[in-house]
């Protein structure tokens, strides 16, 4: 097998996903599934979803599996998606089983059809509907549970029940305390009846696909990274100058003040860390609004005129701004 932490940034770009040869087995991602397949045990599951690795994480239609980026299987590939996209989803052990969690949901509602039966319908909405390009979350809604980050219940019915499911499902999850007065408590009581229920079914979905498995994928990793990129990244044209006079200075007076542009490079990484946090949104993304902004910073000749913790607030609340707006005019992060 190839050694892949020998090799550079450039010859790992080169290779196609099937030269990759990578296995679950014998990795901490091994670890990791049998902690998952443990907690539904705990749960009194018998169901264990299978799982295969692709490109991204992804639960297929109809199929009660799911799949597992490449990425997590090697750590020398974990390095280049960080370079590559500025952060690792379910890089640490706890994010990656949030994900699986989320995932299982999915895989469990396609091994038992639960997306069919008549309350599934009345509580989460439609399965069928089309998934939306955007969603506008509503922070204060109580009526769907908290999960992964930036509402994501609220995206889409079949999201809506998974992001349910892993709340439930997570150990010791005091789900009836903690949802006590919300309405989104129903659909917990749902999930709750529905797998006490399936404990001693056999599933009826026995399908063991593996969609996109990783050794049938013919493309470089170059030009996943270019797709990728290209998805992740912004498509409108937003007008930074506004917000940064208002937060930086050109006045003569600030001239021995630090420049607006090397602030913002020195809080580069924990902005986009910070923001991708509140909005769900990929560090990716932010990062090139930042390094816009640091453009135009440079143009318009700004210095920092307030302390350097209310210039930072300011930052944070203006680039919030700005990424909710971009989602709201063309950007969408890849269906969980
Ligand atoms: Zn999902």
């Amino acid at each position: 097998m190839r050694d892949l932490s020998r090799l550079t940034d450039e010859q790992l770009l080169d290779l196609r996903f099937c030269d990759l040869s990578l296995r679950i087995e014998g990795t901490h991602l091994e670890q990791r599934i049998d902690q998952l397949y443990e907690e539904l045990n705990e749960r009194g599951l018998r169901f264990k979803p299978h799982i295969w690795l692709s490109q991204e994480w992804f639960t297929p239609d109809n199929v009660p599996g799911f799949a597992i980026p490449f990425f997590l299987a090697h750590p020398r590939l974990a390095r280049l998606e960080r370079k590559q996209m500025l952060e690792v989803e379910g890089g640490s052990s706890q994010d990656c089983l949030r994900i699986m969690r989320h995932e299982t949901g999915h895989a469990i509602d396609n091994a038992f059809y639960l997306h069919g039966r008549q309350r599934y319908r009345e509580l989460f909405g439609s399965f069928a509907s089309r998934y939306p390009d955007w969603y506008k979350p509503q922070p204060h809604s109580r009526d769907y549970v908290l999960h992964l980050p930036a509402w994501y219940a609220q995206a889409h019915p079949a999201e809506d029940f998974a992001e349910t499911f892993a709340v439930w499902a997570r150990p010791g999850s005091r789900w009836r305390t903690r949802y006590r007065d919300w309405p989104a408590l129903r659909k917990l009581e749902y999930v709750d009846k529905v797998m006490s229920e399936l404990k001693a079914t056999p599933r009826a979905n026995k399908s063991r696909d593996r969609v996109e498995d990783l050794s049938d994928i013919r493309t470089t990793l170059r030009e996943h990274y270019s797709r990728k990129r290209e998805h992740y990244s912004l498509q409108w044209p937003p007008d930074y100058d506004r917000d940064l006079k208002r937060i930086f200075s050109s006045d003569p007076n600030y001239t021995s003040r630090p420049s607006a542009a090397g602030f913002l490079v020195r809080h580069r990484r924990a902005l986009c860390h910070e923001i991708a946090e509140g909005t769900g949104v990929h560090q990716y993304a932010i990062d090139q609004m930042l390094s816009q902004m640091i453009n135009r910073c440079k143009v318009l000749k700004l210095r920092v005129s307030l302390t350097r913790e209310h210039t930072r607030q300011k930052v944070l609340i203006s680039l919030t701004v700005q990424t909710m707006n971009g989602i709201h005019t063309g950007y969408h992060r890849i269906a969980l």
